[in-house]
């Protein structure tokens, strides 16, 4: 029986079962490990294996990169910048781990059919990263560059593959930082790396062409709607929230219904959205880092608040369903040290913990009381979305005496008004 070598597709066979997946380099003796198209590595005694069976590069060849096909000039013009995350990685067949593609471009010549839907005007790469380790430079840089690109006349739309544990905060930040919006810019992911068989980079990034060169003129991220390979969901860059550690369907549209349905070849319309235009897209990237996101938790500590109160500028606190805080009766009482902190200036936000559904301070005496300190209730804005438009809200000088306002004015959808199932 030869066996097959590191990288190698084959399927094992043991004298209970029947093992499809890619052979890795293993560093014990007498085991072989095997990493399963679900993403988890496996060792068999070599000793239990009674046949191996390689696949042949013919069957194997998702796996293979490409070059790009000749493309085909009457296609729309459609500028891709690479950021990172899974989808632009591949499985090291050394460690079972995922490793970044060594030319990024790749991440292309994985997927030709792309190049049925778009002609591929430019790549951008300005850096590769882990969603995790951005930050708002980060999301600077991949605006310029996606402004860049919109304000040319033969681009007629970005796509921006990016991680996928933090995209929401960069489809957050590129909504409030491009002004007059006026071609697609869609975000897309996978959650399993490029090069393996059950990877859904392939449909994200099909479907991501498909809305690229739509009329929505908006910050959507496209991503797979169910766990199956039938059709993705174009969401709302504040509206959306990354779900599930692992499913392809990571991503759901929070409080809204998503923007529209993307076949492969067909888009259908759910709900309204901004039309192409011919604006000239403006940066708007201010941005001040002084700010924090924290969550509530029964029991939280006051003196908490003079830590954040000395060292930032201002802080969104995840609260409990309608907007609660432990006050009064609490064996803690929060409410002390949150009104010392607004008198020096902190800017204090609260989002909804539960994600779904809207924060109301009016229904209990407690939110009443809260809301008289001067604290703003974010109504049924993520979180997330939360934070990044705070650091941006406080970076704009000009609104220094205008916080609330400006954090409660609806710049990017961010607020719904009425929550849609
Ligand atoms: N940690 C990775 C990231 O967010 C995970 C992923 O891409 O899915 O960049």
């Amino acid at each position: 029986m030869l066996e097959p070598k590191s990288g190698e597709k084959a399927i094992i066979e043991t004298l209970k079962e029947k093992i499809n997946g890619t052979i890795l380099e293993s560093h014990e003796q007498g085991i072989l490990l095997i990493k399963l198209d679900s993403g988890y590595n496996i060792g068999i005694k070599k000793e239990d294996i009674v046949n191996i069976e390689t696949i042949k590069e013919e069957e194997n060849k998702k796996t293979k990169i490409k070059k790009p096909k000749k493309t085909l000039s009457k296609l729309p013009n459609i500028d891709i910048i690479i950021t990172g995350g899974t989808i632009s990685s591949r499985l090291d067949s050394k460690t079972g781990g995922v490793k970044w593609l060594t030319e990024p471009e790749d991440l292309i010549n994985l997927y030709p059919e792309l190049l049925e839907i778009i002609n591929i005007r430019k790549i951008k790469i300005p850096f590769m990263k882990a969603s995790e380790n951005m930050d708002y430079k980060d999301w600077k840089e991949i605006a310029k560059n996606v402004q860049e690109s919109l304000n040319e006349d033969d681009c007629k739309g970005v796509i921006v593959t990016h991680g996928t544990d933090f995209l929401h905060y960069t489809s957050s930040a590129l909504s409030f930082f491009l002004k007059d919006l006026n071609k697609p810019v869609v975000l897309t992911y996978s959650q399993r790396s490029s090069d393996r068989a059950s990877s859904d980079a392939r449909m994200n990034l099909i479907c991501s062409a498909r809305a690229a060169v739509s009329d929505i003129a908006e910050v959507i991220l496209v991503g797979h709607a169910s766990v199956n390979d039938d059709f993705c969901y174009a969401l709302l860059g504040t509206k959306t929230r990354k779900m599930h550690s692992s499913k392809r369907d990571a991503f759901k549209s929070i409080n809204k219904k998503p923007i529209a349905k993307i076949f492969p070849d067909k888009i259908e319309k759910i709900s309204p959205y901004n039309i192409r235009n011919n604006n000239k897209v403006k940066l708007d990237d201010s941005f001040n880092s002084k700010i924090a996101l924290i969550k509530f938790y029964p029991g939280m500590e006051p003196e908490i608040f003079d830590y954040y109160s000395q060292n930032y500028e201002g802080i969104v606190i995840e609260a409990s369903g309608l907007g609660h805080l432990a006050i009064d009766e609490a064996r803690k009482n929060l409410l002390p040290k949150i009104k010392k902190a607004i008198d020096n200036g902190l800017i204090i936000c609260l989002a909804p913990q539960t994600i779904y559904g809207r924060l109301n301070p009016m229904v209990y005496s407690p939110g009443r009381k809260l809301l008289k300190t001067g604290i703003i209730f974010l109504e049924d804005m993520l979180p997330e979305t939360a934070y990044v438009k705070l650091g941006w809200v406080l970076g704009h000088q000009q609104w220094k005496n205008k916080i609330k306002e400006k954090m409660l004015e609806n710049f990017s959808k961010e607020i719904n008004k009425r929550i849609e199932e």
